[in-house]
């Protein structure tokens, strides 16, 4: 194992720590948590090292950057499109990605259902939320996604996972805890309206700055970037 490996396994074992930890504070179940490596600030060779440390769970924001290493690896992981997406670019990710987290309005639920249909698969999505109001997020407001699920349940090539969010950067990561509980019971009140099925439940929240609290507060799926490829001199 070279001195990179070996770095991620050291960084592997202190995020499964805290996820244990903040499962054991809040009472939660290990299981009911899945982490994905966000490797957009990472090269093929740094990906490939993800794969043989096991990881299977693989997260990019943007398709220029991500192309090369779904050419080279599509098969060895499951692959999590997690940045805003251009709906010109739903022929790109449709069929590469196993997961799409940032469906945020109805032109783009068409054009993925429509490459959808061109390649005769279904596409699981997240419906990205912003729950903070912050006008630089993506995603539908917490008003108008009752709107956006009518049409998404109207397309029969979509289906619908849960919900995903993006707190806003803060030194102090309690600052997270309104936003990630604000979804878990947006998530709730949705599937009780009927507007989200039953089985729609999973909560993708939670990124380097602030997982332990998205944990505390019911995330089913984080996005791990920084912590997983920082050198440990910035490891707290
Ligand atoms: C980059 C990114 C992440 C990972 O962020 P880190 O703070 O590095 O863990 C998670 N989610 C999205 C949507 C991202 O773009």
């Amino acid at each position: 194992m070279n001195i990179e490996q070996n770095q991620m396994q050291q960084h592997i074992a202190h995020i499964e720590q805290r996820i244990t930890a903040a499962c054991n504070k809040s009472g939660r179940s290990r299981e009911a948590i899945q982490w994905m490596a966000v490797t957009k600030y990472v090269s093929p060779a740094t990906l490939q090292h993800c794969f043989e440390l096991g990881i299977r769970h693989i997260g990019e924001n943007r398709w220029q950057d991500a192309k090369v290493k779904v050419e080279q690896y599509g098969d060895r992981g499951i692959w999590h499109f997690i940045g805003h997406l251009q709906s010109n670019k739903a022929k790109d990710v449709v069929g590469r990605f196993n997961v799409i987290h940032s469906l945020d309005r109805t032109s783009l639920a068409r054009a993925l259902q429509l490459q959808a249909e061109k390649l005769d698969i279904m596409v699981n999505v997240f419906v990205q939320i912003n729950i903070s109001g912050e006008v630089s997020k993506h995603g539908v407001s917490a008003e108008q996604v009752r709107n956006l699920l009518t049409e998404v349940q109207a397309c029969d090539r979509l289906k619908i996972v849960g919900l995903m969010t993006m707190a806003p950067h803060a030194a102090d990561p309690e600052q997270a805890r309104p936003v990630f509980s604000g979804l878990r019971q947006l998530r709730d009140q949705l599937i009780d309206e009927a507007c989200l099925k039953s089985d729609a439940t999973e909560l993708s929240m939670g990124m380097s700055n602030d997982f332990e609290v998205a944990v505390e507060e019911g995330a089913t799926m984080l996005r791990l970037g920084s912590i997983l490829f920082q050198g440990p001199r910035e490891l707290s």
